[in-house]
């Protein structure tokens, strides 16, 4: 049986987004229905249906968060992996059997590094090594370590993504005003909806088609999502790489979009980041430029780029990453800068669901790829030693783990 587990920090708070017209997702069933005609197929013991690929129809918004799982849940065995806090909240302490420190919301994601008897050691989004009861909590453990590429099953897939920002931390802020951080959370998403959905890919032209030539990944867990005023918090850098670390992931994958480009650039300007010595990371980043590229340049825009765009990586002289999601992650990671958000054309652009889908179903395809290939990638820059500062990534002192009302 494969596993399907949709992790989301605020489960609860899905109904943000009931305000929206309801919109049918990606591989909707009602869409098969009313456009495309069955193809049966019999044998003499079976018989099966099949249909031929259809477009998937757009989503205004994505889909709500899934509600938080119940208490109470069989504990599979396992001391690392991933744990989501069930309905009605759980206990956080800070030594085994000692006081709770808070009863930390239902919905929210936890990695797990350990286990004593009936508690969990987790890692809080505010980098905080806690326990949690493991009645209070559904736990995945890790997956075994395996070797992807040509021949892999998509459905065994794990994969963790990661909406950059939150909180106090907007990101880049676009001319129009929308901020960074909701963006990237919004393209997360909906990435999350599609690799949680069977689909076919027209290869050709980069169409993400309702079909069921892929079927949907083992596992995807997104680092944070939505909640109200209060609950979006800047996650730190380490809990967003423990959970993929925990979880033996395939690929962690960091959504961003850019500011302060070296000028007019004639194509998009896309540039991923690759952990600077892992062969994977650098493969993923290849094969995310290339489907990056191919997905935005109908768009059209009034494009902005660097001298050195495309898949790279950022070490300082001696050699050090620069960047802690690079530095931290022990699974294939990158960082994924898909357009200028300080561009006016650009951020126009990021303010439309179309192209949210664009950049959602790009890195679907680049997933894809890079777990059932061996596909190699390409635009790969060689970009010079890196001398500036980059922020810290969080969190901030002031970060808590949002409280179960
Ligand atoms: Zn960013």
């Amino acid at each position: 049986m494969r596993l399907i587990v949709i992790a989301v920090t605020f489960a609860i708070f899905a109904s943000a987004c009931s305000s929206e017209p309801a919109e049918p997702g990606p591989g909707t069933t009602a869409a098969l229905t009313t456009t495309t005609t069955p193809v049966t197929t019999s044998t003499t013991t079976t018989t099966t249906t099949t249909f031929p690929p259809t477009p998937t129809t757009l989503p205004e918004v994505p889909r709500p968060d899934p509600p938080a799982p119940s208490p109470d849940q069989a504990v599979p065995p396992g001391s690392r992996g991933a744990v989501i806090v069930a309905r009605g909240g759980a206990d956080l302490f800070e030594e085994v059997e000692g006081d709770a420190l808070v009863r930390a919301h239902e919905g929210l994601v936890f990695p797990v590094s350990a286990r004593a008897g009936d508690f969990l050691e987790v890692l809080t989004p505010c980098n905080d090594t806690n326990w949690v009861r493991a009645s209070e909590v559904a736990f995945t453990p890790a997956t075994p370590e395996q070797t992807i590429g040509a021949g892999f099953n998509f459905a065994d897939a794990v994969v963790v993504i990661d909406p950059g920002h939150g909180g106090p931390n907007y990101g880049a802020t676009g001319p129009s005003g929308q901020r960074e951080k909701e963006i990237n959370l919004d393209i997360a998403r909906r990435t999350r909806d599609i690799l949680a959905t069977p689909h076919t890919i027209n290869w050709v032209t980069g169409e993400v088609l309702d079909g069921s030539a892929i079927p949907p990944a083992g596992q995807v867990w997104v680092t944070r999502t939505e909640g109200p005023e209060g609950a979006d918090i800047e996650s730190g850098l380490s809990f967003r790489t423990a959970l993929a670390n925990s979880l033996n992931a395939h690929a962690l994958v960091s959504i961003h979009n850019n500011a302060a480009p070296d000028g007019p650039y004639d194509g998009p300007g896309s540039e991923v980041y690759h952990q600077y010595l892992d062969d994977e990371s650098k493969r993923l980043a290849g094969l995310l430029v290339e489907e990056m590229r191919r997905g935005f340049t109908p768009f059209g825009a009034d494009w902005v780029g660097a001298f050195d765009a495309g898949a790279k990586f950022r070490v300082r002289a001696n050699g050090d990453e620069v960047y802690g999601i690079l530095r931290r992650s022990e699974v294939p990671a990158v960082i994924a800068e898909g357009v200028y958000i300080s561009n006016p054309s650009e951020d126009a652009l990021l303010g439309t669901p179309e192209f949210r889908q664009a950049y959602a179903d790009a890195v679907y395809r680049a997933l894809v790829r890079f777990v059932t290939t061996d596909d190699a990638g390409s635009g790969f820059t060689e970009p010079p030693p890196y001398t500036g500062t980059p922020s810290s990534g969080g969190p901030r002192t002031t970060c808590q783990v949002p409280s179960q009302p």
